[in-house]
């Protein structure tokens, strides 16, 4: 069994960009700038914040984080992003998710212009993936797309299974796995809640993606032997025995899946390292756009 080992993976990303960014600076050019607002105190949120910023500053981005309180109004939260729309010296912006439940997140996500839009969220971007135009990737599947190319993992021909349907992720991945491009070309199923024979379908997948946030939902006997396994689930377990009072659970039973997958993603160290190396390209690649128009 390969450990599709993201800490490798990413930092072979970040390397690549930490050199294109030292050049840019080399050569007199302003730094690429990504803003993250995050809304409240949700901790899996701070974490995820903490880690973004902390990347960009490793290789060199300018990075704000705009810390909002939990009571932050929508309207408030637009101006700001209005705000960040306007600054030039701004190349990505995203928005932490999931919002407090008082702001409509669709009216947030579609605040955000496209030019900006690192995360990938806006339907203009979506709609631009679909129709297999030059946009930006959702960071979470473009960083397994990354995954597949660092590992040298083909995926054409082969049949492909998704759990989960979410706009973040699942959907997304099943477009990109389906696309007429080198890591694409794979005949994908989506499955969701609503699917029977989950199981079957599975074990017809050489690529399994699990995102459906149920932790160790993916057993051995739903895994074709030697199949490729991506599990994206991050959730928090409560554990008495972990300093932090819980431990971070992916989607598939790790041990039990080792035993009968060719390749498998760990949690932590796997997708989510990948996800922030996918949001670093995305926004070098809108500072590289705005800087050309
Ligand atoms: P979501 O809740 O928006 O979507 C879950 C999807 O799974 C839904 O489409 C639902 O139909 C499907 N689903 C739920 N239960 C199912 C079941 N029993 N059988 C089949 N399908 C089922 O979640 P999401 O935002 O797509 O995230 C999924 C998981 O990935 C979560 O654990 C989340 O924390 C994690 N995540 C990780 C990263 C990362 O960087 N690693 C990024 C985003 C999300």
């Amino acid at each position: 069994m390969i450990l599709l080992d993201g800490k490798i993976a990413s930092a072979a990303v970040r390397q690549q960009l930490t050199t294109e960014v030292a050049g840019l600076k080399a050569a007199g050019k302003r730094t690429p700038h990504l803003a993250a607002i995050l809304v409240g105190n949700n901790g899996a949120s701070e974490t995820y914040v903490a880690s973004k910023v902390k990347h960009c500053e490793e290789i060199g981005f300018a990075s704000t984080l705009v810390r909002l309180p939990e009571t932050t109004t929508e309207a408030d939260l637009l101006a700001k992003i209005s705000e960040l729309n306007q600054a030039p010296e701004i190349d990505g912006i995203l928005v932490q998710l999931p919002l407090p439940k008082h702001i409509n997140e669709q009216l947030v996500i579609q605040a955000i212009d496209p030019s900006k839009d690192v995360d990938g969220f806006h339907p203009a971007s979506a709609g631009k993936l679909v129709q297999g135009l030059p946009t930006f990737i959702p960071a979470t599947p473009y960083g397994i797309m990354l995954m597949l190319e660092h590992f040298n993992i083909t995926t054409k021909g082969k049949h492909a299974v998704v759990i989960g349907r979410s706009n973040i992720v699942g959907r997304p991945m099943s477009i990109l796995l389906s696309s007429n491009s080198q890591y694409g070309n794979a005949t994908v199923t989506v499955c969701h809640s609503h699917t029977p024979n989950l199981k079957e379908i599975c074990l017809q997948g050489d690529i399994l993606v699990a995102a459906l946030g149920r932790p160790e939902f993916v057993k051995a006997d739903m895994v074709k032997t030697g199949a490729i396994v991506i599990d994206v689930g991050i959730t928090r377990v409560e554990d008495a025995t972990a300093k932090k009072g819980f431990r971070i659970k992916g989607d598939v039973a790790f041990d039990e899946v080792a035993a009968v997958a060719g390749a498998l993603t760990p949690v932590p160290g796997g997708v989510g390292l990948m996800t922030i190396a996918g949001l670093l390209k995305n926004t070098l690649q809108a500072y590289y756009q705005r800087n050309a128009g």
